[in-house]
């Protein structure tokens, strides 16, 4: 008896990675992340207008990494 009432804490831990990206080209959301962690790089590909690259990727990067990676090289011209 005289349990005290426990405050329920719900530690809810959503890690919200989405998978699928805005292409910096066609403007669809249509840009799939492959990661290759064996070779600490990540082949990225829009699956509307075919734009893709393989980013190097640092241990531990997740797809959006690989994502940013490659909207900079988009627009500095390396991939087009
Ligand atoms: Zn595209």
């Amino acid at each position: 008896m005289g349990r005290r009432k426990r405050r329920k804490i719900v530690k809810k831990v959503v890690r919200k990675i989405p998978k699928i990206f805005i292409c910096p080209k066609c403007g669809k959301q249509s840009v799939f992340v492959n990661i290759n962690k064996e070779e600490n790089n990540a082949y990225v590909r829009c699956g509307s207008c075919e734009l893709n690259a393989t980013v190097e990727l640092y241990l531990g990067g997740e797809p959006v990494d690989a994502y940013n990676l490659f909207v900079d090289k988009y627009y500095s011209g390396i991939i087009k």
